[in-house]
């Protein structure tokens, strides 16, 4: 996937300019990209129409090329879909003893997930845990985890011949309430394929432990076949997160796109590697770095961005110190402000204005004014912007008609410009600007 989709930006990003055909064509190859890495149909094409969606809206951005943009729009676009919400590490494991139900294919790395998890609550949590086989289909499998849990130095349940995963499920239970454990771990036995035997014996589990989590464990390189996993499992058994395994090998992220677009569970962790240790939360900017395969442009097109931003600021600040301060700067000066918390937050990192942002709190001067403000300018001619004195009686009408807003609310805009500029002119004579940049770093 990676190779192709390099190969399409690279293209891109060797052309001046980006059309709109451009987007749409290097959109379907990276439609086709998707496919080939076994995201599945549906996902893929909802997937391409929102970057279209999201690409032909945007304005180029300066001294990047086209192409590096589109690609900072697929990868944002990959990791809103791919991020959960909340903490994916987080487990609900209050109430003592939890249960936490491990599900999945035979050969997905429950057994091996189920101590690494247990593993990782104990060191990192703090908390007991006691961990159970109930694969009693195998028993090499049960063995498997009593032998991981003496390499780890977590407790597992006894072994007893003969009993059935839901009498093996109650026993944990028990045993964990008596032994004052903080969490138990039921481990259950998985099969090439899912049946109805499987789905019977895991609800039949999940019935008796009603688990307050229930991870399945998907194998990361498999690829369409996830997503049936996962939405069988979810359907049948209810699952809480997906856990990601052998993402150590060259798994194509194209299974966590669209197991997550098609059942909207969380990916919760990230399998890499068969040692103990070898277990992460789940990043949703790394498996989509991975499934673009160019995080290193991704990170140049964020510098750059930032870049242009710094330069814009720095300009306008000379102005500014200049008494140079139009229309246009104060809408980009009150963008700015809504990016950072509003007035209030901009005007606390300032030094010495913090008496200016109480008056403003005061004023009950939120957000919302600042959008309407916004509107007010933009609803200015590009002369009127950088000329705000040229403003009588019938221009500050139809600004304000075309705001939606008063003029009465347009002259109060007009009256917070020219304090700005005053003040940023003192400031400039004062020598104050060295500081005042600073701030605003
Ligand atoms: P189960 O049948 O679902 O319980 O799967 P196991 O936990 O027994 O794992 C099957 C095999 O996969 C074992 O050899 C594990 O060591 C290996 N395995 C599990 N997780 C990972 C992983 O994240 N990366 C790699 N490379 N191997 C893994
Ligand atoms: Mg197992």
């Amino acid at each position: 996937l990676s190779e192709r989709l390099s190969g399409v930006f690279e293209r891109l990003t060797r052309q001046g300019a980006l059309s709109e055909d451009d987007v749409r064509t290097a959109l379907r190859e990276v439609r086709v990209a998707l496919l080939e890495a076994d995201v599945s149909l549906p996902v893929a094409r909802d997937f391409v129409n929102r970057v279209q969606e999201q690409a032909t809206g945007q304005a180029v951005t300066k001294s990047v090329t086209p192409g590096q943009q589109v690609v900072k729009i697929v990868h944002d676009a990959l990791i809103d879909v791919l991020k959960g919400e909340g903490d994916p590490g987080k487990l609900k494991i209050d109430n003592p003893p939890a249960p936490i139900l491990m599900v999945g294919l035979q050969g997905s790395g429950k057994t091996t997930t189920t101590a690494k998890l247990a593993k990782r609550l104990t060191e990192r949590d703090g908390k007991r845990v006691l961990m159970a086989s109930l694969d009693t289909n195998r028993p090499a499998a049960m063995e498997q985890l009593a032998i991981l849990g003496t390499q780890i130095g977590i407790d597992t349940l006894p072994i007893v011949k003969g009993e059935d995963p839901v009498a093996i499920a109650r026993r944990a239970r028990t045993q964990a309430s008596l032994g004052g454990y903080d969490v138990y771990m039921l481990d259950t036995a998985g099969r090439l394929h899912i049946d109805e035997e499987l789905i019977r014996q895991a609800a039949a589990v999940r019935d008796v432990a009603n688990p307050r989590e229930t991870l399945l464990v998907v194998d990361g390189l498999t690829g369409q076949d996830a997503v049936n996993v996962a939405t069988e499992f979810d359907a049948k058994i209810g699952v809480t997160g997906v856990v990601l395994t052998r993402m150590d090998g060259d798994g194509r992220g194209g299974a966590a796109l669209s197991m997550r677009a098609v059942t909207g569970k969380p990916i919760r962790f990230v399998g890499l590697g068969e040692k103990m240790d070898a277990i992460e939360t789940f990043e949703p900017e790394r498996i989509a770095g991975r499934i673009l395969g160019m995080g290193d442009i991704v990170a140049l097109v964020e510098k750059a961005q930032e870049t242009i931003e710094a330069e814009q600021a720095e300009k306008m600040m000379k102005r500014m110190m200049k008494g140079q301060f139009n229309m246009n700067d104060l809408s980009m000066q009150l963008e700015q402000m809504l990016k950072m918390g509003g007035m209030q937050g901009m005007l606390g990192m300032m030094p010495g204005m913090g008496k200016m942002a109480k008056q403003v709190e005061d004023a009950g001067f939120d957000d919302r004014v600042l959008r309407q403000q916004i509107a007010l300018i933009r609803s200015m001619t590009k002369r009127e912007r950088a000329n705000p004195q040229i403003l009588q009686a019938s221009r500050k009408k139809r600004i304000a008609a075309g705001a939606g807003m008063e003029v009465s609310d347009l002259n109060r805009l007009l009256k917070m410009h020219r304090q700005m500029g005053d003040m940023m002119k003192k400031m400039g004579k004062m020598g104050k600007g060295k500081m005042l940049k600073q701030a605003m770093k």
